[in-house]
């Protein structure tokens, strides 16, 4: 099947309209109509190269939400017609420690991304800014009812990247948890950690987005440009998101934590992160990371979703403008996801 799309022809090329192929539905396939497609800066990371090489042409988009147009034969869980979404994977061996436990983001084979990967038939993926995807349906999620689709599509990446290290290192009530960064990933952790119960702080560049970081869920808001933020709040986190998608001074940030507190990073800056190891001895504290979340914890995090009335913030926008949202996101100028509709691709 022959379906447009928007595709990196090389890398930190501008991103262009193209037609690719999509495999037939196989007995385990789910054809989803897609509406509505995410842009997380890792597609930003990945086809400007800062990872390294790609299978150029590259079609980015792992947050992506449609309706169910087809299922194969053996395919029980979905049904034609139903909404459903696809995060950043599509594929992992289901016989690993990892996916037998429900990790399948570390499968010990390497998960198979929703793009710029090559598939267990090996074929290379395409993602979602494009009208149609076939995915194998235990890879595909339900987007409960009552989530706009458009606010549900960065759910899939943005917000099961924050939950799953909220959940893992115990956000709830009496924990001060704080976010830095407030972009795709930090909004959403904003809301998530507000909605566990956690005392939420932002940790920004700047106070420009305070008021909508307050509006958002958090109790407290302060701006890392200022070197007092650093001294106010020493020793004060049991738990730091960091989804700074560049270099931080990590010791200034594990200087802010708890006696045994932990810095997760999230963000993925191709740069290394210098770690003093006074910085973490002297108060028993981790530096952790964390990569998504698993297929069962992301349709609990939907439903948490569902059941708080939580979405992203989202600026819907045509396929012709991805190259403008691509340099906003860039400049950190986006509240707080760009979201394509993807009937403009048609
Ligand atoms: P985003 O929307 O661009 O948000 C990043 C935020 O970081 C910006 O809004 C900005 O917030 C802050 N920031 C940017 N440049 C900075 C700098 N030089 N110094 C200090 N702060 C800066 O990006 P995103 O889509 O949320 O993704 C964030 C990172 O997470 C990316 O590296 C992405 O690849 C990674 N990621 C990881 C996973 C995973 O599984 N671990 C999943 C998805 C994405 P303020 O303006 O508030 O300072
Ligand atoms: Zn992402």
């Amino acid at each position: 099947m022959r379906v447009t799309a928007y595709a990196a022809p090389a890398a930190g090329e501008p991103l262009a309209p193209t037609t690719i192929e999509r495999r037939e539905v196989g007995p385990n396939d789910v054809l989803i109509a897609i509406e509505y497609a995410g842009i997380c800066h890792s597609d930003i990371h990945t086809v400007n190269g800062d990872w390294g090489p790609q299978p150029f042409p590259v079609v980015p988009g792992h947050e992506i939400v449609g309706t169910v147009a087809e299922v194969g034969a053996d395919v029980t869980k979905h049904q034609v017609g139903q909404r459903v979404g696809v995060g950043c994977m599509v594929n992992s061996c289901g016989e690993c420690a990892s996916c037998l436990a429900g990790d399948e983001q570390y499968c010990l084979q390497g998960n198979v991304g929703t793009y710029a990967s090559t598939d267990r038939d090996g074929t290379t993926t395409q993602g979602g800014y494009s009208t149609h995807v076939v995915v194998d349906a235990d890879f595909v999620l339900t987007v409960p009812e009552g989530i706009d689709p458009a606010a549900a599509a960065p759910l899939l990446c943005a917000g099961i990247t924050t939950y799953s290290p909220l959940r893992h290192w115990g956000a709830g009530p009496g924990k001060q948890v704080a976010v830095v960064g407030l972009g795709g990933l930090g909004h959403m952790g904003v809301k998530l950690a507000h909605a566990m119960g956690a005392e939420v702080t932002v940790l920004s560049q700047s106070l420009k987005k305070q008021e909508d970081g307050l509006r958002l869920g958090a109790d407290h808001y302060f701006a890392t440009s200022d070197p007092e933020t650093f001294e106010q709040l020493e020793g004060r986190f049991d738990l730091i998101v960091n989804t700074v998608s560049a270099p931080i001074d990590v010791d200034a940030y594990l200087s802010l934590l708890t006696i045994g507190g932990t810095l997760v990073n999230v963000g993925a800056p191709p740069e290394p992160l210098p770690v003093n190891a006074f910085s973490l001895i002297g108060g028993r504290r981790s530096f952790a990371g964390s990569m998504i979340g698993g297929i069962a914890e992301t349709q609990e995090m939907l439903d948490f979703c569902a059941e708080h009335g939580l979405g992203a913030e989202v600026e819907v926008i045509s396929s012709d403008r991805i190259n403008d949202a691509y340099e906003r996101v860039l400049a950190s100028d986006v509240r707080y996801r760009f979201v394509i509709d993807a009937s403009t691709l048609a």
